[in-house]
């Protein structure tokens, strides 16, 4: 990892190297046919499945231990079933989109076309190096864009292997990974993109937002925050509880999309702490000694999370750690899981996203209560709620907003390539995944095609035509709807 200080002018050339060479790229070919960006996206799909075991080894390496099958889940079969389901769905989403016109305007016609927008980069955060850098870029790709990604300086080893198995799939001025510290991310957040996608924290997405906006640069911005999982009352059963502790313990806890925290009926609290006890004591006795359990990436963030449980023990929170004998392993990293019951409301755990493997359970008196609480916090990227009664479920969906929400389970609504995965407000803004995330890489450009029988120079002066025709209609007793039909419903 390069020191803040370190001027690495390098790589900042290196990438504005690439960046003049994408742009030159794509001034000669706008409009890459859908062929070509097929071509494109099978030889991503080629490069990740040639590289599986490297990648497996790289996430090791990075994060000290990293389960291997959980690689193989999201960050190679994840991108690989975005990509074919884009491959099956590009032709009609290129398609221009026709819209409907006026009887004012004879026989014009109107449609809206998704055009590449240009050069795209993105920042993406150390969690799933692959998964947010390969997978917006399947979007990027299928949008007809080039593409410059910024790997985080946390997993060095994933940086060095994007970026060597990028440069052996496409030319640089098509796709290129540009790799260093935070000079060259800072460089990176002030380059005139077409479009920038940034991934990571709140704090760091209002930097690049602002240096963003000098060059009117739009942004998708997915970011984290806590995401609340709401058991209706009833709901605290083995099942659900697995759902949300498994949750969890996926990359123990270092995925945006986890459980930050959990509101449970009074009455079933200690049934919750039961149910999460005995799951783990069941499925995983020795979860935080195995190689299920993925290590935190650095110690400086192991430090801040046994900094989170101390603040909470500091203050005699209950802490239930979900492991005979788990303790924290500085050596590899690996933390077990622990509950905070019933926290008070200004504990660090309650103020800070946690983003590692301590669930805090609070309990709450009614249902209405426990959506209150939620709307007084920022709003999550996601949020999930158990139970069996819909009426419940419907009012606590419709009475909250959030990025995106599951029922019944966690997490799942980011993993589906066919729907658009993003946050609102303090979450983050924009989407990728699906036609949505197409679209977001495109310039959605209305394209408006003048025929015969139109009225459209009644808007040009002088206004005698136009003064005639609106005294005519406006004259009349008709209603707002009649008179709005009668007129080009333009303007
Ligand atoms: P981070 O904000 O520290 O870093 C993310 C990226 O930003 C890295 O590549 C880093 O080099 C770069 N960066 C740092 N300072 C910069 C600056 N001044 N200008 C430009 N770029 C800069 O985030 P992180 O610690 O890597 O990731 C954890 C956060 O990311 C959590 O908040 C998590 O919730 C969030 N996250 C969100 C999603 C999502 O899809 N919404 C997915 C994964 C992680």
């Amino acid at each position: 990892m390069s020191s803040p200080h370190e001027p690495e002018d390098a790589a900042i050339a290196a990438l504005q190297d690439a960046f003049a060479a994408q742009r030159h790229a794509f001034a000669a070919d706008r409009h890459p046919t859908l062929a070509e960006r097929r071509r494109r996206i099978e030889a991503l799909m080629g490069m990740m499945a040639a590289n599986r075991e490297r990648i497996g080894a790289a996430l090791s390496s990075d994060f000290g231990v990293h389960p291997v099958p959980a690689t193989d889940l999201i960050e190679v079969l994840g991108v690989l079933t975005r990509a074919r389901y884009v491959l099956e769905q590009l032709e009609g989403w290129m398609a221009p989109s026709a819209r409907h016109t006026e009887p004012s305007l004879g026989s014009a016609r109107a449609y809206v076309v998704s055009q590449p927008k240009g050069v795209v980069g993105n920042i993406v955060p150390w969690n799933f190096p692959f998964d947010l850098s390969v997978g917006p870029m399947i979007d990027m790709l299928a949008a007809g864009n080039r593409v410059i990604v910024k790997p985080s300086e946390y997993t060095p080893a994933c940086a060095a292997l994007l970026q060597e198995m990028v440069a052996a799939t496409f030319p640089a001025d098509l796709v290129h990974v540009a790799v260093g510290g935070l000079n060259l991310a800072r460089a990176f957040a002030a380059t005139p993109w077409d479009h920038l996608l940034y991934t990571g924290s709140p704090e760091v997405g209002r930097q690049v937002m602002a240096a963003a906006a000098r060059n009117l640069t739009p942004v998708t911005l997915e970011l984290g925050g806590k995401c609340p999982a709401l058991l209706t009352p009833g709901s605290v059963n083995a099942a659900n509880v697995a759902s949300v502790i498994g949750t969890k313990a996926v990359k123990n806890g270092q995925m945006c999309v986890s459980v930050d925290y959990c509101l449970v009926p009074r009455p079933e609290l200690e049934s919750f702490v039961d149910h999460a006890a005995a799951f783990m004591q069941e499925v995983a006795p020795d979860y935080s000694r195995s190689d299920d359990c993925t290590g935190i990436i650095s110690l400086r963030h192991l430090d801040r999370l046994s900094d989170l449980l101390q603040d909470a023990r500091d203050r005699q929170s209950r802490i239930v750690t979900l492991e005979r004998d788990g303790v924290v392993d500085r050596q590899t990293r690996r933390m077990p899981i622990s509950l905070v019951v019933d926290p008070a409301p200004d504990l660090r755990v309650m103020q800070e996203e946690i983003f590692g493997p301590i669930l805090p359970v609070v309990p709450y008196d009614d249902v209405d209560e426990a959506v209150a609480s939620i709307n007084a916090g920022e709003r999550p990227l996601g949020l999930y709620v158990f139970g069996e009664d819909q009426a419940v479920i419907d009012s606590v969906l419709e009475n909250t907003l959030s990025g995106g929400a599951a029922v019944n389970t966690c997490a799942m609504q980011s993993a589906l390539p066919s729907m658009g995965f993003g946050g609102v407000g303090m979450s983050g803004m924009g989407r990728h995944h699906g036609i949505e995330g197409f679209r977001e890489f495109s310039n959605q450009r209305g394209t408006f095609i003048r025929g015969a029988g139109d009225m459209i120079d009644i808007f040009y002066p002088p206004y005698t035509k136009a003064a005639a025709v609106v005294q005519a209609v406006l004259s009349q007793p008709a209603s707002p709807q009649a008179s709005a039909e009668a007129v080009p419903g333009l303007l």
